[in-house]
């Protein structure tokens, strides 16, 4: 009976696109099928999330006449990472502080423009994590967008008026949202960030699409058990526990990695990690911490527990599994499995069976030193010694960057490939200077229980690459080296083909099969979204937003490297076609901060190193690690509102930038405020020294 329905769900839709004046409508049925390419209905383009489009007039043959058809401006953004979705030639995007627009996609005409007003609702809490929006949802004639201050907003999608609008989390705590919205059966779903912000607890939402009322909610991870657990779930993942882990709020925050699997009925919600990070503190010693680093698969009609898969029991590095959750059916032997593909943090590429959450493979996909194997039989990682920094510190692979982030693999059918944009980088973990049990959960800024790099990382300290993997095989069928780290999602085609772009402002299509480059465009700065792709009258179109961010960019050097400093290159999007020739705008070539020293400033280092640790906890997640900008916001090493402090205060702790997104700083004492200087002084004094030292 189902794929009876879905057939006709098609039927429908090819039907109305014949008819030319029929509206798309997206619901259930749309979103279920693969369709004819014309829209991108969902952030992965359907229920699927296989990001896989089934266009192919830009093909291999075809992609060298690939030019730009046309260019939106947009002078007001600044960090850009989300996909835009595509309905009936209409096509709509979040930009910087989730303002969203909708634009004609066959000109780049602005339609309407909807701002909600994120900086000002945020205030203080835009430090949690500042500016960036991953994308929004449609639904039955409605496109539904999430804020960083934790709203979801029901839009009009032809007039951008407001319908709804309801608030996803409590404004008093450290929680914020950078991700997508999912739509599903009237309801709308969303989680939330915050683990290293908060004593947190995570969990997700589902509101009714035409309303925003509240239908259900299901949470991470355990409460206290003296209020009594909401649900059986939370009993059973109670008893992984130990110590008093909700003062610490155990974690599980769901940022990202959402998917509706429409054949079993059934929510896939990929878990984060632990708040702190380190278990010690958390759950001293030990068990699984239920479910922290999960796929949990829930009863889409009541958010109702069905099984999970922990891919990091007692996890204590950050390896969340938050990563986007790919379905198709792959075939093993003459048998077809309906199956998730998942590739999260800690390197292991997982293929589980959706029936019941059974594992039925795992291998590295990276260099991933903190385990062996995950061992198939109890489906558990079998762990290497000293990985858990308990002998003191310890050099793990990956970093918590992970070996791939939130940028969206892809899937192609045809190939049966999956294209990965994946990290090779390792961290240090020690928690030896640590009080454990004097440890308290913090608010509104970073302290994760391990001491880990919230300084500078090197330029070459990590290295990115694209590479396809055959998921039933569990191995990489090519790979191409990408500049480091930070490379944004892909999605590839009928046309064989692979888009992605890169951090250092190139568009690149690959032979899907082969992994030969076969067309590329430098676009001025570096690229952080993924492309779509879609047609209108028939013509193929590719769109892609064009403007550097993410939290990658906290990294410090190893992406500062790339010289796309903060406003100083124009934000856009792009849309490509065949046989299209508008220029490329231009775009100033990259350019490296300079660090200011004045010869008179004296640096205090006794000051200077408490400032080190202010800086950690409170400006490094969106000024960069040690001090070295990435490009997300302002390179304070060249600010003069760091010279005097007069200035400083009157910009961090009077908040005179607040409109423009600088958060307040309100509880700085004086001498904070200077050891603040003093630490980004004799920073950018030793940095100087470093460039100007012989090599
Ligand atoms: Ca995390």
């Amino acid at each position: 009976m189902k794929l009876r329905f879905r057939w006709a769900g098609a039927g429908v839709l090819i039907f109305a696109l014949q008819a030319g004046a029929a509206e798309t409508v997206v619901n259930d049925a749309t979103l279920s099928v693969e369709g004819d390419g014309s829209n991108w209905l969902a952030y992965g383009r359907n229920y699927s999330e296989q990001r896989y489009s089934p266009l192919d007039q830009i093909n291999t043959e075809t992609v060298s006449r690939l030019g730009v058809a046309w260019v939106m401006e947009l002078p007001s953004d600044k960090a850009l990472v989300g996909t835009p979705l595509v309905v009936d030639g209409v096509l709509f995007f979040t930009g910087s502080f989730s303002v969203t627009r909708a634009v004609d996609a066959k000109t780049g005409k602005l339609l309407w423009e909807y701002d909600p007003k994120s900086v000002e609702h945020a205030g203080a809490r835009l430090r949690n994590l500042w500016d960036q929006n991953k994308g929004l949802a449609y639904w039955n004639g409605k496109v539904i967008i999430s804020t960083i201050d934790g709203r979801l907003v029901g839009l009009n999608a032809k007039t951008g008026e407001k319908i709804w609008e309801t608030m996803t989390i409590d404004p008093r705590r450290a929680f914020y949202i950078t991700g997508a919205p999912k739509v599903f059966k009237g309801k709308v779903i969303i989680g939330n960030g915050g683990t290293e912000q908060e004593a947190a607890r995570g969990y997700v939402t589902a509101y009714d699409a035409d309303t925003g009322e509240q239908a259900w909610r299901f949470w991470v991870v355990p409460g206290n058990p003296a209020d009594g657990f909401e649900s059986e779930a939370m009993e059973m993942a109670a008893k992984t526990w130990n110590g008093e882990w909700w003062k610490f709020g155990g974690g599980g925050n769901t940022w990202n990695g959402i998917t509706y699997d429409p054949d079993f009925d059934q929510l896939l919600i990929g878990t984060g990690n632990g708040s702190p990070w380190n278990q010690k503190i958390r759950s001293p010693g030990g068990g699984d911490n239920l479910f922290l680093c999960s796929i949990v698969a829930l009863d889409a009609d009541t958010g109702d527990y069905k099984w999970h898969y922990q891919t990091v029991p007692g996890e204590t590095w950050d390896y969340n599994s938050n990563m986007d959750i790919v379905l198709a059916d792959l075939k093993y032997g003459g048998q077809s499995i309906k199956a998730l593909m998942h590739a999260p943090k800690n390197g292991f590429f997982y293929v589980i069976n959706r029936a019941n959450g059974e594992l039925l493979s795992a291998e590295k996909f990276a260099k991933a030193t903190w385990a062996s194997h995950i061992d198939l039989k109890s489906g558990r990682p079998v762990e290497m010694a000293g990985a858990r920094y308990e002998d003191g510190e310890e050099l793990v692979w990956p970093s918590p960057f992970g070996a791939h982030s939130w940028h969206a693999m892809s899937y192609n059918p045809n190939t049966g490939l999956v294209y990965i944009p994946t990290i090779e980088m390792p961290a240090s973990f020690k928690d030896s200077g640590i009080d454990l049990r004097a440890f308290k959960s913090p608010h509104m800024n970073t302290a994760v229980g391990v001491e880990f790099g919230t300084g500078d990382t090197a330029v070459d300290y990590g290295s990115g690459r694209l590479q396809a993997w055959d998921p039933i095989k569990q191995a990489m069928v090519w790979e191409q080296p990408l500049p480091p780290q930070w490379n944004p999602g892909t999605m590839t085609t009928k046309g064989n083909l692979v888009f992605e772009g890169r951090a250092d402002g190139r568009f690149v299509a690959y032979h899907a099969e082969t992994g030969e480059p076969v067309w590329s465009l430098e676009l001025g700065v570096g690229i952080s979204a993924p492309p779509v792709t879609y047609t209108v009258e028939g013509k193929q179109y590719v769109s892609l937003l064009v403007g550097w961010g993410g939290a990658g960019l906290i990294a410090g050097s190893i992406a500062a490297q790339h010289g796309w400093k903060y406003k100083a290159h124009p934000r856009r999007l792009y849309t490509f076609a065949l046989d299209a020739k508008q220029p490329v705008p231009p775009s100033p070539p990259p350019v490296l901060a300079m660090p200011l020293d004045p010869p008179e400033f004296k640096v205090d280092d006794a000051l200077a190193e408490s400032g080190k640790a202010l800086y950690a906890e409170n400006c490094f997640l969106c000024h960069g690690g040690g001090v070295v900008s990435g490009g997300l916001a302002p390179d304070l090493r060249e600010s003069p509102i760091a010279l005097t402090l007069a200035s400083f205060k009157e910009v961090v702790v009077n908040g005179s930038l607040a409109p423009n997104g600088m958060p307040r700083f309100q509880e700085f004492s004086d001498e904070q405020a200077s050891a603040l200087i003093h630490y980004i002084r004799q920073t950018a004094r030793q940095n100087l020294a470093d460039q100007r030292a012989p090599k």
